[in-house]
């Protein structure tokens, strides 16, 4: 692939100029690069948020000696020649701007070595000085750029914290393994590896991005004619989000944002996901280079399509094909099937994590009742009340007749007892550890000393707590898990809200500091139903099947969860004899 710079009349066609404007527009460029130049391997690392420094290898096809001179002009490329070329582009890049534009606001570094050629060649640039050397290296490349922005600090005051600039990479970096199962990808933060994913097909990546629990819950999509392929998954009904964010499209390998193909996937789950509640989908559209534009964003974030209709209906129909064929599964009147002959397998952690309920709305499934009666390991009180005889009081009171006697239960109360219990269980190291879900993408943030201090000595507990938590240095942790019963939508931030809680010196003076009561008590009020919210049919009876356990007759703090009131208390208010 000879690099060449573009004649004036094409870059006059191009779509203005590429901008970096953090550390993830970098990596998203040097990711491109390294797939177009056919990489099967593609690491990722990444200093103090890519601020300092970010490094991708890749094992592609190299550039060749000659054309190392030419790689930072502007509008060298190897991927196109003519006018002609823009209207069939195949490749990620067509403009050659990205490397132009990085070694202008970063130190870069550049050593490659192309198939064929004895000896490979470095290239360092700063501050306008190129400087170029005969080294040895394997087949590929690698390209380092550091200290982004260095020569315009009004730029680099912008950047975020370096945690959140690396959410930002992470974010990006997670939807190319998705999109890209037979490359292998590892992501490597200050050092240490954030996730790898091996290349294997499939579903590897979503293992290795969602967890197997929500792989569980991918329905697989697929369609194909002359002109179009759409190919990915989506989630099955039972695995819904909250925002959009987890919809990723990739039309002829390139990440995009299209308003019209996310309304086509939103659509084919009408009816089937309440309002406000989103699919988690990873959606690639293969079409012929003639009939797609790339060249419309200056980021080329967007495309235009010859025939957006045509798009819109084959994208909606392939989505709704999965859902219809998976309908049967989700009948609560079908005969068993492997799903639900699963779930009532307590034993077996695996078939419980495989079907918990992963939909950030809490307990939405019935499964779920009988998971976390297999965890607590106690039979739980056949429940007698009707759904029609229960009341939902200020929706914060559920009220019922229960053997003779009005019962009245505060459902916050209730759910912090209950998960108060299930926390106990786990503490003991014979039983099992809280069930966690992976969240999909690990969360970094940084804490202050004491907070820091105290995941660290506490570091086993809030591992069988269900939180996967690791420290990096610094006072910077990585969040890849949460107990199953929290929402993974504010999942650091619970954490943080917790262990501030718990090291609170006001929390219960009464009491001697004790973490791990503290924790589970602050975790436990934090996770439950909060009053006020309108409890779905299912958590109804969750909770019920609860309340007339002994155990749970007081939460964590204290208070009642349930208050029962006789027929004595009746008579004696309503002045009427006993019994009449
Ligand atoms: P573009 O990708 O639009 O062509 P870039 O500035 O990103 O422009 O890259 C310029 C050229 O450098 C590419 O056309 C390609 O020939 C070469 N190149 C850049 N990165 C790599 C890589 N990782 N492996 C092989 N060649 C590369
Ligand atoms: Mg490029």
């Amino acid at each position: 692939m000879a690099i060449n710079i573009l004649p004036e009349d094409v870059v006059r066609r191009i779509a203005a100029g590429e901008v970096i404007e953090r550390p993830v527009s970098v990596v998203k460029e040097l990711i491109e690069n390294s797939l177009d130049a056919g990489a099967t391997r593609i690491e990722i690392r990444i200093e103090a948020g890519g601020i300092e420094g970010i490094t991708v290898i890749d094992n592609g096809c190299g550039i060749q000696k000659e054309d190392i001179p030419k790689l930072l002009n502007r509008h060298s490329t190897s991927k196109i020649k003519n006018e002609a070329d823009l209207y069939s582009i195949s490749t990620l890049g067509f403009r050659g701007e990205a490397l132009y534009s990085i070694a202008s606001v970063t130190k870069l570094r550049i050593r490659t070595r192309a198939k064929g050629e004895a000896e490979g060649t470095e290239l360092i640039s700063e501050n306008g000085r190129i400087l170029i050397n005969s080294v040895s290296a394997p087949v590929g490349t690698t390209v380092e750029a550091t200290g982004l922005f260095h020569n315009t600090p009004a730029r680099r005051k912008f950047l975020k914290s370096p945690s959140s600039e690396f959410v930002r990479i992470a974010d990006v970096v997670a939807r190319y393994v998705l999109a890209y199962p037979k490359i292998s990808f590892e992501l490597i933060n200050n050092g240490k590896t954030v996730f790898h994913s091996y290349g294997g097909g499939s579903e590897d990546p979503i293992i290795a991005i969602w967890g197997a629990r929500v792989a569980a819950q991918m329905l697989p999509i697929d369609y194909r004619s002359e002109k179009i392929c759409v190919s990915g998954f989506i989630s099955a009904p039972s695995l819904s989000r909250s925002t959009r964010k987890d919809i990723t499209i990739f039309v002829n390998g390139r990440l995009i944002k299209d308003s019209s193909i996310t309304l086509a996937i939103e659509k084919a789950f009408e009816n089937i996901l309440k309002p406000g509640r989103y699919p988690i989908a990873i959606v690639k559209i293969q079409i012929r280079p003639s009939d797609v534009d790339v060249n419309v964003h200056p980021n080329k974030r967007e495309v235009r399509f010859a025939n957006p209709n045509e798009v819109f209906s084959i994208v909606k129909a392939t989505c709704e094909k999965a859902l219809r064929m998976h309908r049967p599964l989700m009948r609560p009147d079908s005969s068993p099937t492997q799903h639900d002959s699963l779930a009532n397998s307590h034993d077996d952690i695996q078939c419980l994590e495989k079907n918990l309920e992963l939909s950030d709305n809490f307990l939405t499934h019935d499964n779920l009742q009988k998971n976390i009666e297999g965890l607590f390991k106690i039979p739980l009180q056949p429940i007698h009340i009707k759904q029609g005889e229960v009341i939902e009081f200020l929706n914060t009171y559920l009220v019922f007749e229960d053997s003779g006697e009005l019962a009245i239960v505060d459902f916050h109360n209730l759910h912090e007892r209950i998960l108060f219990e299930e926390m106990n269980e786990a503490e003991k190291p014979c039983e099992k550890m809280v069930v966690s879900q992976k969240l999909i993408f690990p969360e970094t943030f940084a804490l202050p000393p004491d907070l820091a201090e105290a995941i660290e000595d506490n570091f086993d507990f809030i591992t069988r707590m269900g939180f996967d938590v690791e420290p990096f240095g610094n006072g910077a942790f990585i969040l890849r898990a949460v107990p199953h019963f929290v929402k993974e939508s504010s999942a650091a931030e619970l954490l943080i809200d917790i262990l501030r809680a718990t090291l609170d010196e006001n929390f219960d003076k009464s009491q001697p500091f004790d973490f791990r009561k503290r924790f589970k008590i602050t975790t436990a009020c934090k996770s439950a139903i909060k009053a006020g919210t309108k409890l779905k049919p299912e958590e109804i009876q969750f909770l019920l099947r609860h309340a007339t356990d002994a155990r749970f007759m007081n939460c964590p703090h204290g208070r009642p969860t349930i208050i029962k009131l006789d027929r004595s208390f009746f008579d004696s208010r309503f002045k009427r004899k006993s019994n009449i």
